[in-house]
């Protein structure tokens, strides 16, 4: 399927996107962040990912975490920085350049699909993909520079992307340019905990090799549900083997298999001692998703979230970024990802 092109070694340059800089949106507090802020990145051009239609991933979840949000007073105590958009060269990072060349043309023209059904060519999609890679690659930015300590983009987290083509409603992998990102600036030691209900294989497999990427996957077993992979048996290959983790679960799991699971994976992630800890916090492992069977609550998120952000201060000077991921049910994404926040705000 994907390409697995040789990947360049640690090059400390900082590339244009980390550059990003915050500006305002209206009615939502803005201010230059500080070393213990948390930073949430927001605005019109990343709700305008997804796909209309009744398409599931549609347009409208950005603004049902946000309402809950407002509910809540959370948007009161976290930063906000206006999406930050990703240039071709950075996109390139991870894609291969031809692919990124075919998503811009079919994003003019509209029409089609960009893989086999599930992710449809709708009119602006690179624009709004671009932003999700650029604004995760300017929240992580934010991280390494000590301007803030947390960092959350809800739209974001589209582990399905590989680096030659699109897949399960993702365009552009952002994980994985700013994993790419991440190595550029000489990082070495990447935790990614993937808590989605799918199983992350746009993350595993175009990195199933590279040792910098310490990779925990829990997602509803693979065959039951797409992608139909990360079985317990993929711990990585060569270089990368024993640097990921994959833990399926049966449809129905509840928080009690989750806990259980998560003990795992902290002890995963404690033993990669990571300079940085990246959390794809997808919400459609919440019981009543329409598209996956597990049946989690959004405490599950809330623990995960908690206990990162715990091993972050211990030894990732406190870096977490925490991505939206999936989540189709739009209470469920709405009380998980506002969990997530809270947590995010609660020990800095
Ligand atoms: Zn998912």
């Amino acid at each position: 399927m994907a390409g697995k092109a040789p990947r360049s070694g640690p090059r400390r340059h900082a590339p244009a996107v980390l550059s990003g800089r915050l500006s305002g949106r209206a009615g939502w507090r803005t201010v230059t962040p500080m070393r213990h802020d948390v930073v949430l990145y927001q605005g019109e051009a990343l709700g305008r990912y997804g796909f209309g239609g009744g398409h599931p991933f549609g347009p409208d979840r950005l603004s049902a975490f946000l309402t809950e949000l407002a509910r809540q007073g959370l948007d009161r105590t976290v930063k906000t920085a206006a999406p930050v958009t990703a240039t071709d060269e950075a996109l390139s990072w991870f894609h291969d350049a031809a692919y990124v060349r075919r998503v811009r043309l079919q994003s003019l023209s509209g029409g089609g699909f960009l893989d086999q059904g599930d992710t449809p060519a709708v009119p602006g999609i690179f624009d709004a993909a671009s932003h999700v890679v650029g604004s995760v690659v300017a929240g992580a930015a934010l991280l390494l520079r000590g301007e803030a300590s947390r960092v959350f983009v809800p739209i974001a987290g589209l582990h399905h992307a590989r680096r030659t083509s699109a897949g399960g409603f993702c365009v552009f992998n952002d994980i994985g340019v700013l994993i790419e990102a991440l190595k550029r600036q000489g990082l070495t030691r990447i935790a990614y905990v993937d808590i989605d209900a799918h199983h992350g294989d746009g993350v595993y497999y175009d990195f199933e090799d590279d040792p910098c990427v310490f990779s925990a996957d829990i997602h509803e077993d693979g065959r039951f549900l797409y992608p139909g992979t990360g079985g317990r048996d993929e711990s990585g290959r060569d270089a990368g083997a024993g640097r990921k983790l994959n833990i399926p679960l049966a449809p129905g799991a509840g928080d009690r298999e989750f806990l259980a699971a998560f003990d795992k994976v902290e002890t995963f992630v404690r033993a990669a001692r990571p300079e940085i800890i990246l959390l794809q916090a997808g919400a459609d492992s919440i019981a009543g998703d329409p598209l996956a069977h597990l049946a989690l609550t959004p405490e599950a998120h809330r623990h995960a979230t908690k206990r990162l952000c715990a091993l972050a201060g211990e030894y990732a000077q406190g870096r977490v970024l925490a991505m939206g991921g999936g989540g189709y049910n739009r209470d469920n994404l709405a009380a998980t990802w506002t969990g997530v926040v809270r947590e995010l705000l609660a020990d800095r």
